[in-house]
């Protein structure tokens, strides 16, 4: 018995299991040129996409990447935009506070300008809960980060600033998906880059829990509907880019439904009887495993009873 080739042998099965294992819980990147700069990476597992969509636009002089993924996956997002891009990274934006979103930023903000709403900056420094972010009825505590996991540059409404020959467009969209979702506008590649205000075929995640509002967000989507074009591209937080037009039907269905779900809370009925009759067929499509149309129907009712958060202050 050849106990070196066994063990060798035994050593590649553990290796091999092991990557397998990697792979099923962290993924692997798939990366998509969007549109000359612009490129999309998504990291994926062979059930799901993992976290959150990044967008790295690329200048001949720098870097400009669209959010952080997960705070665990921080050193390999930074490595992997830098495999896409050869220019410095020079500027990160967070569409949004969620970790999914903001959990890399510790790896960039030591050399680089990373630019939040100042709500994100309120949020990520004090304690937060989370809601339903992973699946209907999920809860998360969230501590308050260090200075290394915090933007350090805020934008209040607005900021334009060039890179190479184009202007980057930063909008902010108060209490929608949150109380701090930022649109980043290419308008030169006519690309915009929309965090968390569009999901691709589904009922969006609303946090209504924390200054998010389905009104707020049917506003927010007239307005980049507003300031876009018909040739325009939008990505979204997660999964695949939509057409203006799609982006449209989107926004029909989320004003439908809420006026569907209100007008029958306006006739007496409960949210549990709301939900047990059951939105009509025509929008169950729209489900999602995040939201199922009964999470929808009561993000609709919570979204217009829950009193406005008041963002904690530094
Ligand atoms: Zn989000």
């Amino acid at each position: 018995v050849n106990i070196k080739r066994i063990l060798g042998g035994l050593g590649l099965v553990i290796l091999l299991l092991g990557g397998a294992a990697y792979h099923f819980l962290f993924g692997y990147v798939v990366v998509e040129h969007i549109e000359g700069p612009i490129t999309l990476l998504q990291r994926q597992n062979i059930l799901d996409q993992i976290g959150a969509n990044i967008v790295v636009f690329e200048s001949l002089e720098e870097t400009i990447v669209v959010d952080t993924q997960l705070a665990p996956l921080s050193s390999s997002t930074r490595s992997r935009v830098e495999t896409v891009s050869k220019a410095p990274i020079t500027k990160v934006i967070v569409t949004h506070w969620h970790p999914d979103h903001s959990g890399g930023i510790s790896a960039f903000s030591s050399d680089t300008d990373v630019i939040a709403h100042q709500n994100v900056l309120h949020r990520l420094s004090s304690p937060q809960q989370g809601f339903g972010l992973t699946r209907p009825g999920s809860q998360h505590e969230f501590a308050a980060r260090s200075a290394s996991g915090l933007p350090n540059k805020t934008v209040e409404t607005q900021l334009q600033f060039p890179v190479g020959k184009t202007i980057v467009e930063l909008v902010h969209f108060p209490k929608a998906h949150t109380d701090g979702d930022l649109a980043v506008f290419f308008r030169d590649s006519e690309i915009v880059a929309t965090g968390d205000l569009i999901w691709p075929k589904s009922f969006p995640f609303v946090d209504v829990h924390n200054g998010g509002s389905i009104s707020g967000l049917e506003s927010a989507l007239r307005e980049i509907i507003a300031q876009s074009k018909p040739a325009y591209r939008f990505i979204p937080g997660h999964g695949a880019t939509l057409t203006f037009d799609e982006v449209v039907d989107y926004l029909e269905m989320l004003s439908q439904t809420r006026f569907w779900v209100e007008s029958q809370l306006d006739e007496g009925k409960s949210v549990e009887q709301v939900k047990e009759m059951g939105l009509p067929v025509k929008w169950t499509q729209w489900a999602s495993p995040l939201v199922p149309s009964v999470v929808w129907i009561q993000m609709i009712h919570d979204s217009r009873t829950m009193p406005t958060q008041a963002v904690v202050s530094k």
